[in-house]
């Protein structure tokens, strides 16, 4: 996530933008939980600016019950959904989707990432089909809303199947249009095929989709209500919806076994992220030869690539290949390289 999160939903909540005021209240006592927290961490090395730090503290309050300045147990489960809404909220009315000829595009690069999927898997289309798996800490609907223009077919594996001629999107850490059905007892996720386009004026050039917002004014099957998205902060897997989530994570360790080629894209592996170690350690513990581990990311201090030396194993440590370019100007190369 944008590493200035927090201060464009101060900025968003301040400016008194419509939708942002809808949720004053979860603005206010996630601002209140940060000024808590800052004073008894002043000490620590908790980094407070970071919505990543900031939400998996309010998860672990959650999970022990316990939290600066708040009594009660049920006020900590309200101060997660509160966080939760910030994000969702943030997020909404920061990705300005463009419209073109009153049809709504994905946001660059992800349009030409989704276009150049197309061709690596569509048969006839690239000198070698390849199977692609996409795993992805991303709570926004970027990368999901250019497949689906695309019209390349995914699946969440949300209850860890993959439908046959199916490319798997595992999102590890929740989606802004997942929402969680009691009387189910799952995870259910809008498709991009239901997104409501409205009416759009022909001078309208972006639109920004509400998709979070929506999701517990809507139902789904028999009339059953959905909850606030889905999200899990990514620095933690002790989380409120583990079980819901264990079959995409299955799925991604199972897909992570099977790769020959595996390529990081703009991940910058923080130290507190153990969530990815591991999955990364178990899920690579395989027959499978890798040909290739590439890393994007412009990372000019270099500490992305100690970390990932430091991560990976000495067997695939020759396969290690850095691409200093940021994600927009690295598609080209990738495909490049993967289809020669
Ligand atoms: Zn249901």
């Amino acid at each position: 996530m944008m590493a200035d999160f927090l201060d464009r939903a101060d900025d968003l909540y301040s400016l008194g933008v419509n939708d942002i005021l809808d949720a004053s209240d979860a603005f206010e006592s996630v601002r209140r939980a940060r000024a808590s927290l800052q004073l008894i961490y002043a000490k620590s090395h908790l980094d407070l600016d970071n919505v990543e730090s900031l939400f998996g503290a309010i998860e672990m309050g959650n999970l022990i019950g316990k939290f600066p300045d708040i009594e009660d147990k049920t006020e900590i489960r309200a101060l997660r959904a509160s966080m939760v809404t910030v994000i969702y909220k943030t997020l909404e009315r920061s990705i300005p989707f463009p419209v073109r000829d009153r049809t709504i595009m994905p946001p660059e690069p992800f349009m030409r990432f989704a276009t150049s999927i197309h061709d690596l898997t569509a048969p006839n289309r690239s000198p070698v089909t390849q199977d692609v798996s996409l795993l992805t800490f991303n709570y926004d609907v970027n990368l999901d809303y250019a497949l689906h223009v695309n019209r390349i077919p995914f699946d969440y594996c949300l209850t860890g199947q993959l439908p046959s001629e199916h490319i798997p999107l595992l999102k590890l850490h929740g989606s802004i249009n997942w929402g969680f059905c009691e009387e189910c007892d799952r995870i259910v996720a809008w498709n991009m095929r239901e997104l409501n386009q409205g009416l759009l004026f022909p001078e309208t050039r972006e639109i920004y989709f509400n998709l979070g917002s929506q999701l517990p004014s809507s139902t789904h099957g028999d009339g059953h209500k959905l909850s606030t998205p889905v999200l899990v902060p990514p620095t933690w897997n002790k989380t409120d919806y583990q079980p819901q989530l264990a079959p995409v994570w299955q799925m991604a360790a199972r897909e992570l076994a099977g790769a020959e080629n595996i390529i990081l894209i703009g991940y910058s592996l923080p130290e507190t992220d153990s969530f990815f170690r591991y999955l990364f350690a178990l899920g690579t513990q395989s027959d499978t030869m890798v040909r290739r581990l590439w890393v994007v990311n412009p990372d000019e201090d270099r500490t992305v690539e100690e970390r990932v030396r430091t991560m990976i194993g000495r067997g695939i440590k020759n396969r290690l290949t850095f691409m200093r370019l940021p994600f927009g100007m690295a598609i080209r190369e990738i495909f490049g390289e993967l289809t020669r």
